[in-house]
């Protein structure tokens, strides 16, 4: 069996405090040879400097996600510049634009948005990028910072995917290009190039059909790959080794 790497994940969340050890344990030995678990603000930015330590088959990433933008301090940034200097934390992640939730105003989600884009440019790591209808404005400072990286759990349209590609950016899809009513998704997992493309869970959220509505893990990215090999009319095998290869160039690993 081909190992899986899982690129966007969230075992700190609560959904895993009763059995996390014993999953994680069971998911290495059942073939998941890597997991990169990101980090949404800087308490979750900690935890994953001591929990890539526990586990050989995990990464972490810093930063702060849209939803947590708000009284974002100096102090802040100082403090993620740290972490990222941290072994086996391989990212700036999860760092975007979430239009959907509307408890952050957007001015302040665009300032940490821009100061991470400028961070990671400065340390020279990868970004992961959360882009919840707000399309515009990520391809806007997309356009103009081009870091290196990836857009999460993408929704976007093919004219969208390649204009990411157009500035160097990667695509991971996730459980809902399995969901009957994905149309975009299952479109972008046939077009994109196939060395642009990563696979991830987002754990405890998104699981793949059969199991949506459960609480997602790594070992149900299976699940996605299938889908998107049915789609390409490849192998799953293939599609699991190639996005394999390309997350550990991604991360470096
Ligand atoms: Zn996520």
């Amino acid at each position: 069996m081909q190992t899986i790497f899982d690129s966007h994940a969230h075992y700190d969340d609560e959904a895993f405090d009763n059995d996390r050890d014993e999953l994680l344990i069971h998911l290495n030995e059942s073939g998941v040879c890597g997991i990169v678990n990101n980090a949404t603000d800087i308490k979750t930015s900690r935890f994953n400097v001591e929990f890539v330590k526990k586990y050989p088959f995990i990464y972490g990433t810093a930063g702060i996600h849209p939803e947590c933008a708000s009284n974002i301090h100096e102090e802040d940034y100082k403090e993620l510049r740290e972490i990222l200097k941290e072994e086996k934390i391989v990212a700036v992640g999860e760092i975007g634009l979430d239009y959907y939730w509307k408890d952050v105003p957007k001015e302040e989600q665009l300032i940490v948005f821009e100061r991470q884009l400028q961070l990671a440019l400065e340390v020279d790591m990868p970004v992961i990028i959360h882009d919840r209808e707000a399309h515009g404005d990520t391809f806007l400072l997309l356009s103009k910072y081009k870091p290196k990286g990836f857009l999460h759990s993408f929704s976007g349209s093919v004219e969208m995917m390649r204009e990411a590609v157009k500035l160097g950016l990667s695509i991971s899809l996730g459980g809902v290009v399995t969901f009957k009513n994905a149309r975009h998704s299952v479109d972008v997992a046939r077009e994109v190039p196939i060395d642009r493309l990563l696979l991830e869970t987002d754990a405890p959220y998104l699981s793949p059909v059969p199991f949506r509505g459960k609480r997602c893990d790594s070992s149900m990215i299976r699940y996605t790959a299938e889908k998107i090999a049915e789609i390409r009319q490849t192998s799953t095998d293939e599609i699991i080794r190639q996005t394999r290869e390309n997350a550990k160039k991604m991360f470096g690993i």
